[in-house]
C-alpha cells in the first residue's frame, strides 16, 4: 500500500501562531509537525526506529546567537514528540568532531550531554552525528518496510540505482555511531545532488531546505520503492494450518513455562502476544521458512528487542506439550551461548551475557509470539517480528534477504551503552505476573486491579456488568484487558483461563473476588436462593480454582489463588446466613487447596474484610445500618479497634501482600481495622 502525503498547510499555519516569532521557535513547529507525521504510520517508523532533526539559531542568557541541532531524543517516539523530545545541542562542538578517526561511544553521548542547551534533556538519538555532519537544515531518517527490503536486498545497490538513478547514494552497512556518521557525511559531500541516502542493511535518510521537502522526500522515495515491490508481490498463499483454540491455548501454557528455565518462585515467565494474521500464517508455512529464521534481522536495532533470530517450532510441536518445548528451549540456549562465546571472544571490552531464552518464536499454525518481561514489551517484539515477515517475503520475491553478519549484530546486541544500563533497575515486584481479577468493577476488584497493575503486574478484570466493566478499564486504562462473562456459567472458568491466556500468555495469580450478599432469616430462606448463593459464592470460585490450578499445572511454575472470604465466615451476622454459609464454605476451600496445591508450588490464602464501602454494602445499607445502630455514618464506618473506616484500597494492599509473601500458604488474613470477636485465630 502507498503511503499517503498528509501534510495540511492549513495545520502548520494554525501551529505556528501558537508560538513566539523566533527562528527557533517556528524552525521547531515544522519539525514537531512532520516527525509527527511521520511517527504516526508504523511501516515509517516502528518503536523509535527513526529519527529527525532540524538546524536553528538559538540565543543564549547573555542574548548570543549559537547554532544548534534539535535532534530527536532517546526515549520519544516520533508520533507523539513535542518539542521537549528535540533537544538543542550546540552544532560547532559537534562538527569539530568530524577531525578525529575515531571516537568510543561513550566519548559521543559525553559531548552530546555536555553540549546540551538545557542539561535536563534527554541523551539525544545514537545517529546525531550523522545529522550533524549532513549540511542540509531538515533531515528525517526511518526504517520503512519497504525501504528495509530493499537495504536487505543482496544487490540492494543496483536495484537502488535502477530506481532512483543519481538521486540517492548508498552507504554500506556501518554500525550506527560516529562511523556511519563519517561514512555517511563523505558519501553525501561525494553526491551533492543527491536527495538521500539508502542505509545498506539499515534504512533511509532524506533531507531539504524546509521540512515540507525532506517530508515530500520521505514519502515519496518510499513510495517508489513500495510501488517496485508491490508489481512484484504475489498473493500470499492461505494458511493451511490452525489449531483448534483449545489447543492453542494449551501450547501457549506450555510454551510459557518451557521459556523460563529457572523454577524458583522469584523468577518471571514471560508475558506472550502472539500475531496470527492470515499473511504471518501463510508466511510461517513457507518452504524456506528455516532459512529465514537464520538469515537475522531487518534493521541492526531490531536485534535488542528481538534476537537475531526467533525459536522456530514446526506445527508438529503445537501438540508436543511442555517438555518437547522445554528441549526446543534448550536447543535455543545452546546456540545463543555458542552465539556470544564465539563473538564475545574478539570483543575489546568483557562482554556480559544477556538472557539466552529467545524472545520471539515463530510457531507454525499459531503465529509469531513475543516473549516479554510486560505485554508492551511483548508486542514491540510481535510488531517488529511481522514488519520483519513482511520485509523477508519481499526480499526473497525479489532476489533475498541478506541483512547484516551474525559478527555486526552481535556488535548491535552488545553495544557498550546498552551493556552500560544491565542490572541498573529492578523490575517492579509483580512485573511479568498475569493477575486475574474477578468481580473486576466492583470497589474492591478496581482496587485491587490498581495496586497489580501499579506494581507491574498484567491484569485481567472479569466483571457480570459489560457497562461497569468498561467503566472500570477506562478508569485505570494502561494496558488493563476486560472480560464481561456471568462466573455462574458453566463455560466461566474455561473462559476466563483462554482469555487471559489468549491476552498473556497464561495466569499466575488468581484474585477470585466476587461475590454478592443476600439477606434473609434463614426460618424463611428460600432454599433456590440459597443455591444461588452458594453458585457465586462458593462453586464459582472452587470452578475457577480448579481451572487455574491446570492452566499452572502446564505451566510448570506454580502459582497463587487469593480469595475474597468474608469475616461472616468466622463471625455470623443476623440476616446474612445465606450469604455467610458459602463464605465459610470458601473459607474451608482456602485451607483444602492450600493442602492439596502445595506440592504444586501453589499458594493459596485469603482475605477476610469486613465493613467496606462497596457494591456488598452500598450507601443505602451503610445508612440503614447505621441508624439501626444509633451512629452517625463515619462512626458505623470506623467501628473497629483502630476507629478508622477501612476502604476497599486497604483490601486490595492486602492482597498484594499476600502475592509478595512468598512462604505463606494457607492464610487468612483478616483486614477489618480489628474486631476480636470476628479475630480468627
Ligand atoms: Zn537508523
Amino acid at each position: 500500500m502507498l503511503f499517503a502525503n498528509c501534510w495540511e498547510e492549513a495545520e502548520i499555519q494554525s501551529r505556528l501562531k501558537t508560538v513566539d516569532d523566533t527562528a527557533l521557535s517556528q524552525d521547531l513547529v515544522y519539525r514537531v509537525y512532520t516527525s509527527q507525521l511521520i511517527g504516526k504510520v508504523p511501516d515509517l517508523v516502528m518503536h523509535g526506529g527513526g529519527n529527525t532533526s532540524c538546524k536553528s539559531v538559538a540565543v543564549d542568557l547573555n542574548g548570543d546567537e549559537i547554532a544548534v541541532l534539535c535532534v530527536k531524543g532517546s526515549g520519544w517516539d516520533l508520533g507523539t514528540i513535542e518539542v521537549p523530545g528535540l533537544p538543542a545541542v550546540r552544532l560547532d562542538p559537534l562538527l569539530k568532531l568530524r577531525d578525529l578517526d575515531a571516537l568510543s561511544d561513550e566519548d559521543m553521548v559525553n559531548v552530546q550531554r555536555a553540549n546540551l542547551l538545557d542539561s535536563a534533556s534527554p541523551n539525544p538519538s545514537v545517529e546525531t552525528l550523522l545529522h550533524a555532519f549532513l549540511p542540509h537544515k531538515f533531515v528525517d531518517h526511518t526504517h520503512s518496510t519497504p525501504f528495509l527490503t530493499l537495504a536487505n536486498l543482496p544487490e540492494a545497490e543496483d536495484a537502488m540505482r535502477e530506481l532512483f538513478a543519481g538521486r540517492l547514494a548508498y552507504v554500506p552497512y556501518v554500525m550506527p555511531g560516529f562511523a556511519l556518521a563519517k561514512t555517511g557525511a563523505r558519501i553525501q559531500a561525494e553526491n551533492p545532488t543527491a536527495e538521500g541516502l539508502l542505509l545498506g542493511k539499515h534504512g533511509h535518510f532524506t533531507w531539504g531546505d524546509d521540512a515540507k521537502s525532506s517530508y515530500d522526500r520521505v514519502i515519496e522515495h518510499t513510495n517508489l520503492v513500495e510501488a517496485w515491490l508491490a508489481d512484484r508481490r504475489s498473493t500470499p498463499a492461505v494458511p493451511v494450518r490452525r489449531p483448534t483454540s483449545e489447543e492453542k491455548v494449551e501450547f501457549l501454557q506450555n510454551l510459557r513455562g518451557a521459556l523460563s528455565h529457572a523454577h524458583d518462585e522469584v523468577t518471571r515467565m514471560p508475558v506472550l502476544d502472539v500475531v496470527d494474521s492470515d499473511s504471518v500464517l501463510s508466511f510461517l508455512e513457507r518452504s524456506d521458512v528455516p532459512q529465514l529464521a537464520k538469515a537475522g534481522v531487518a534493521t541492526p536495532d531490531h536485534v535488542i528487542r528481538t534476537k537475531a533470530h526467533p525459536m522456530l517450532l514446526p506445527a508438529a510441536a503445537v501438540g508436543g506439550g511442555r517438555e518437547m518445548l522445554a528441549e526446543s528451549v534448550r536447543a535455543y540456549i545452546e546456540e545463543y551461548t555458542r552465539y556470544f562465546d564465539d563473538f564475545s571472544g574478539n570483543a575489546a571490552i568483557q562482554k556480559v551475557m544477556l538472557s539466552p531464552l529467545p524472545k520471539l518464536i515463530w510457531a507454525e499454525g499459531v503465529g509469531l509470539i513475543g516473549a516479554g518481561a510486560s505485554l508492551k514489551e511483548a508486542q514491540i517484539i510481535t510488531d517488529l517480528a511481522e514488519q520483519n515477515s513482511r520485509v523477508m517475503a519481499d526480499g526473497a520475491a525479489n532476489g533475498g534477504f541478506a541483512p547484516a553478519s551474525a559478527s555486526d549484530l552481535f556488535d548491535m546486541e552488545y553495544w557498550s551503552l546498552e551493556q552500560a544500563k544491565l542490572g541498573k533497575s529492578k523490575p517492579p515486584a509483580m512485573q511479568g505476573r498475569v493477575v486475574v481479577v474477578t468481580g473486576g468493577a466492583g470497589a474492591i476488584g478496581l482496587a485491587t486491579a490498581k495496586v497489580f497493575k501499579a506494581a507491574g503486574g498484567e491484569v485481567l478484570l472479569v466483571d457480570k456488568d459489560q457497562a461497569a466493566l468498561d467503566a472500570a478499564l477506562a478508569a485505570i486504562g494502561n494496558g488493563v484487558k476486560g472480560l464481561a462473562i456471568d462466573l455462574t456459567e458453566d463455560r466461566a472458568a474455561g473462559a476466563v483461563m483462554q482469555s487471559a491466556t489468549g491476552y498473556f500468555g497464561g495466569i499466575d495469580i488468581l484474585v477470585s473476588n466476587a461475590g454478592y450478599a443476600l439477606e434473609g432469616a434463614i426460618a424463611e430462606l428460600d432454599e433456590t436462593a440459597l443455591h444461588e448463593s452458594f453458585e457465586l459464592n462458593f462453586f464459582a470460585h472452587f470452578r475457577l480454582a480448579r481451572a487455574a490450578h491446570a492452566v499452572m499445572g502446564r505451566q510448570g511454575h506454580g502459582g497463587q489463588m487469593l480469595f475474597n472470604v468474608s469475616k461472616q465466615a468466622v463471625n455470623p451476622g443476623r440476616n446474612f446466613g445465606a450469604y455467610g454459609l458459602p463464605k465459610a464454605t470458601l473459607m474451608f476451600l482456602v485451607r483444602q487447596l492450600a493442602l492439596e496445591f502445595g506440592a504444586d508450588g501453589i499458594r493459596v490464602n485469603g482475605v477476610n474484610a469486613d465493613r467496606i464501602r462497596s457494591g456488598l454494602l452500598n450507601d443505602e445499607m451503610i445508612s440503614n445500618r447505621s441508624k439501626a445502630r444509633g451512629l452517625s455514618e463515619a462512626d458505623y464506618l470506623a467501628g473497629n479497634l483502630i476507629g478508622r473506616e477501612v476502604e476497599a484500597c486497604h483490601v486490595a494492599e492486602g492482597f498484594l501482600a499476600l502475592a509478595q509473601s512468598y512462604r505463606t500458604s494457607g492464610h487468612i488474613m483478616t483486614i477489618d481495622g480489628g474486631n476480636v470477636e470476628a479475630a480468627l485465630r
